[in-house]
């Protein structure tokens, strides 16, 4: 598993009968979100005693797994979320996603898993997205990455596995919400939490996503599009979404986002979003923010917008809010002005419209 300097090899295998240009033409009219894949996929094997080998580009199909593969019985699982763009001008483009591969590192390493090597990563993604190019949307839509690791041991024991599959599919997307640009009703839960102190809440792993899907069904119990979580110890603090990080946008130039701390997904989002917003000369908090004190903002005035944030919807305005004891709206309830400069200047820098002096931006080679 050690990392060498030297380009990670990859085999390609193209795949025999792809989409035939007339259907795949069609899929990427109306993508949706995640339901269209594409014609190939990434698959690399990690064994104790050869570490990671045989990572090849290949046709996308089912996997065979044993009954007993570790995954399915303790969870041993982690993912990314990533989006290539077409350009105007025709070149592919990745978003910071040197960010992606180390995130993909420490999730790894919380869930006692190997390491994909950084290297391994980038040049599979940027394979796939080079191979199944014919796939990337132009407009506003994109092509989801979507990475991803399991333990894959056939082994009942518990402890961490000894085999493990690294795999990365790709789905042509368009907008995550229906509503498109309208603001995203909350719905704030109370009773289920996320993640613990000393958990799992910073690691992107599937048993975060698992856990969040009851309180996720209790959002739409009472018509509202996501759930918004508070903190395990005290249930008082605002953390984030079931996938998605949380911005609150004051009257005095101050924008309010809770600290990352072990329980909150680190956003690649959300770092983007706190320099974009710093530069714009606004005071970016990092600090607990307290439902009651969200409700009190609200009331008086002071909070004017709140937005949610993420690789998948990029930015999403918070109208209504929801709770135990009644409801709330942020501002006017419609997706606010900052929210939509910086969701513009976020999507123009991804698209390769507006000039990258960050540096984000990484163009796959044709
Ligand atoms: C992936 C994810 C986010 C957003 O992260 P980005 O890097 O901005 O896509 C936020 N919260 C959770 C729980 C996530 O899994």
């Amino acid at each position: 598993m050690t990392a060498t300097s030297h380009s990670p090899e990859i085999t390609i295998e193209f795949h025999q009968s792809p989409v035939p240009d007339a259907d795949r033409i069609r899929a990427l009219e109306t993508p949706g979100f995640g339901k269209v894949f594409t014609d190939h996929m990434v698959l690399a094997k990690w064994t104790a005693d050869k570490g990671w080998h045989d990572a090849k580009v290949t046709a996308r199909r089912p996997l065979e797994l044993d009954p007993a593969s570790a995954v399915l019985h303790y969870a041993q699982e982690i993912f990314e979320g990533m989006k290539a763009y077409k350009a105007d001008d025709g070149r592919i483009l990745l978003f910071r996603p040197e960010e992606n591969a180390r995130r993909f590192a420490q999730s790894a390493e919380r869930m006692a898993m190997p390491a994909v090597p950084e290297e391994l990563f980038l040049k599979a993604v940027e394979e796939l997205v080079r191979i199944d190019k014919n796939w990337i949307p132009s407009g506003d839509a994109s092509l989801y990455l979507r990475p991803f690791m399991f333990a894959n041991e056939a082994f009942l024991g518990v402890r961490p596995a000894q085999e493990y599959i690294f795999c990365i599919i790709a789905s042509p997307v368009g907008a995550y919400f229906k509503g498109g640009a309208k603001a995203v009703s909350l719905w704030v839960e109370t009773a289920y939490t996320r993640a613990a102190a000393g958990g799992t809440g910073a690691a992107k792993c599937g048993g975060n996503y698992a856990a969040s899907l009851v309180a996720q069904a209790e959002a739409y119990k009472r018509e509202c599009d996501q759930v918004v979580f508070l903190d395990a110890a005290e249930h008082r603090w605002v953390e984030e979404l079931g996938g998605m990080n949380v911005f609150f946008v004051m009257n005095d130039g101050s924008v309010v986002t809770p600290p990352l701390g072990g329980t909150i997904l680190p956003g690649i989002t959300r770092a983007s979003v706190i320099v974009l917003a710093e530069e714009k000369g606004l005071r970016v908090e990092q600090r607990p923010y307290s439902f009651a004190e969200w409700q009190a903002d609200a009331a008086s005035g002071k909070l004017v917008e709140a937005f949610a944030c993420g690789t998948a919807a990029v930015l999403a305005g918070i109208g209504l809010v929801k709770h135990s004891a009644g409801e709330f709206l942020v501002g006017d309830g419609q997706t606010g002005k900052l929210t939509t400069e910086l969701r513009e200047k976020l999507v123009g820098l991804q698209k390769g419209v507006t000039n990258d002096e960050h540096g984000w931006t990484r163009t796959v080679s044709a």
